[in-house]
């Protein structure tokens, strides 16, 4: 019986256990995932009524297998398609109406992380949360993997593994690694080379609605200290009527520089930053407010094929939106859909 270890519970993750749970009923998947929650990066939180994706706002997908998985596969029930437009802004802050159609903006009533939660909740892969991998060993007569985590539980030995964290973070896991092998320094390069942006992102709550055109304001010349800026009251579900609530994201340069400050005074930047963008002094005075910061928010590029095709030979998968290319969250799931295949044919040989 195959045994398959996935470090992460991230969209890719996810979909790579959705193929692989199909497509060899008799391996046993264990998902070890670090945080207390599934779909990584497409992160939702409840407070009270109000659910808010804080993370990846929304999915869109121009890739049919993508579009058929979230709109059918895993059932569209509570699927919602943000219906208003994106607009842009500049430098200076001027807004302007954006292009006419900008394809489906989809999340769902209960908020982005039902993706993963759909998706691993359709296979029999055991998930371990609160569980971060620390070291990776290879058994090279066996020809299997372990999996060490940050209490020293030993997990495996595993026939293959796939990684799933963003790129700097499997790179130090391969750094790390107790892995003899010819490949191993063309991997750790290439992993490490994929450089990623920072993004910290306030989120704004206001006891009162908003009357506006668009659902979200995109910065174009990427010179502004804000990014992105999208209300959630246009996702059916997330915000009681007679409220609202923004997310802000602030631009890279601004992320890094203000990473470590106090919060309270990084959401207070933003939030005055989205009354002058949207041209309403009371958004500079939320009554309640919550935070993020992302250190590897997004790949600005993907990482060198030929090293990661490599380590394939020896059970070792990467995947995620960084592999892909791409920083998107359709992205990182058709690259797990592309992994878990992958796996399932090398496992049947
Ligand atoms: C602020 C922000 C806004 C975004 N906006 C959008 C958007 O609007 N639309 C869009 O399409 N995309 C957006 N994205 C990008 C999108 O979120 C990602 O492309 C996608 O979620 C990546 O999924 P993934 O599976 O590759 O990785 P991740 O979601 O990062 O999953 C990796 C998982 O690995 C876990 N992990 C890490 N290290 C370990 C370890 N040592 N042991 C165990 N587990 C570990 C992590 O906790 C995480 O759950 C945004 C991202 C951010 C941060």
């Amino acid at each position: 019986m195959p045994e398959i270890g996935v470090v992460g519970a991230g969209s890719a993750a996810a979909a790579a256990t959705f193929v692989l749970d199909d497509a060899l009923p008799n391996a046993d998947v264990t998902v070890l995932e670090k945080s207390g929650g599934l779909c990584g990066r497409a992160a939702t939180r409840r407070h009270g009524e109000l659910r808010y994706d804080y993370g990846a706002n929304y999915v869109t997908s121009d890739s049919d297998r993508v579009s058929e998985l979230l709109t059918r596969t895993l059932d569209d029930d509570g699927l919602v398609d943000v219906t208003e437009r994106i607009y842009t802004f500049d430098e200076t802050g001027e807004v302007q109406p954006g292009r006419e159609s900008d394809g489906n903006k989809w999340s769902y009533r209960e908020g982005l992380t039902q993706i993963a939660k759909r998706l691993f909740g359709r296979t029999d892969a055991e998930i371990h949360r609160r569980t971060r991998v620390e070291t990776l060993r290879r058994d090279s007569a066996a020809e299997t993997w372990t999996l060490v985590d940050t209490d020293g539980e030993v997990w495996g030995p595993f026939d293959a593994v796939v990684l799933n964290p963003p790129a700097p973070q499997t790179a130090e896991l391969l750094r790390g690694a107790e892995w003899e092998s010819p490949v191993r320094e063309s991997l750790v390069a290439a992993v490490s080379d994929v450089p990623f942006r920072t993004i910290w992102t306030a989120v704004l709550h206001y006891p009162f609605e908003l009357d506006l055109p668009y659902y979200a304001l995109v910065n174009t010349d990427k010179e502004h200290e804000v990014g992105w800026l999208s209300r959630e009251a246009c996702k059916p579900g997330h915000v009681p009527d007679g409220e609202s609530l923004l997310v802000v994201q602030a631009n890279h340069d601004w992320s890094v520089e203000h990473y470590d400050d106090d919060p309270a005074a990084n959401v207070d930047a933003l939030a005055t930053h989205a009354s002058e963008i949207v041209g309403d002094e009371r958004l500079a005075d939320p009554d309640w407010t919550d935070d993020q910061g992302w250190r590897y928010a997004l790949p600005e590029d993907g990482a060198l094929a030929g090293p990661l095709d490599a380590a394939e030979a020896e059970g070792l998968y990467c995947t995620g939106d960084w592999v892909a290319g791409e920083a998107r969250l359709h992205a990182a799931l058709e690259n797990g859909l592309e992994v878990g295949e992958a796996l399932a044919t090398a496992t049947r040989r």
